[in-house]
């Protein structure tokens, strides 16, 4: 019976509920699922797609608090989320635990992503993004928009990027960073290099 594509367990944090302007872009909920926990719909999905997944679905914010115990149960830390504070907690529990960060964010017609392991010799998330945008600078997808395909392309991308490291194989992206223009139909990659006086990972 041929399946879609999934490793054993995934565990999914996420505290907010599907809203029908999610829709346009987040393809793992349904209109028929407003209303709904995103990570229950998420389950819902993925259990759909192929049963033989466990998902563990935490319908709660992300903290400090929990993220060391959170992070301990898992391999890869994939991190998809909306704003900068989160990204740095993420970034933060990663490097403490020496898990590979998959990290991947977008605003309008433009996407990132790059892979952060200072454990096997590549930057953190700080070392590329040091200091925290100003109010106003950075405009969240709900405020600026987003093309609706850029998180799946985004998305595809980390899945991607997941797959090699639990394989091994090709070249992971650590240490670079893709940057994807969808409107000019563009994408290209820089260098990003470990920072010795990094706050985060530095002596690490
Ligand atoms: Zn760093």
């Amino acid at each position: 019976m041929p399946l879609a594509a999934g490793v054993g367990t995934l565990g999914v944090i996420d505290d907010d509920r599907v809203e029908n302007s999610n829709l346009q872009r987040q393809i793992i909920h349904t209109d028929g699922r407003i209303g709904m926990p995103k990570v229950f719909s998420a389950q819902a999905a993925v259990e759909a797609l192929n049963p033989f997944i466990t998902l563990r679905p935490y319908n709660r914010r992300l903290s400090d608090a929990i993220a060391a115990e959170l992070f301990a149960d898992y391999d890869i830390i994939l991190d998809g989320s909306d704003n900068f504070d989160t990204r740095a907690l993420v970034n933060r529990a990663a490097v403490a635990a020496g898990l590979p960060l998959v990290s991947a964010a977008i605003a309008q017609w433009e996407g990132q992503i790059g892979v952060y392991h200072p454990a096997a010799d590549g930057p953190c998330l700080a070392c590329a993004f040091p200091d925290r945008p100003a109010p106003g600078q950075v405009p969240s997808c709900a405020e600026a928009g987003v093309v609706a395909p850029l998180p799946g392309i985004l998305g595809a991308m980390m899945a991607v990027e997941a797959i090699k490291l639990i394989t091994g194989a090709g070249r992971p992206l650590t240490g670079r960073l893709i940057l994807h223009d969808a409107l000019e139909g563009e994408s290209r990659q820089i260098r990003v290099p470990r920072r010795l006086d990094c706050p985060v990972c530095g002596g690490a």
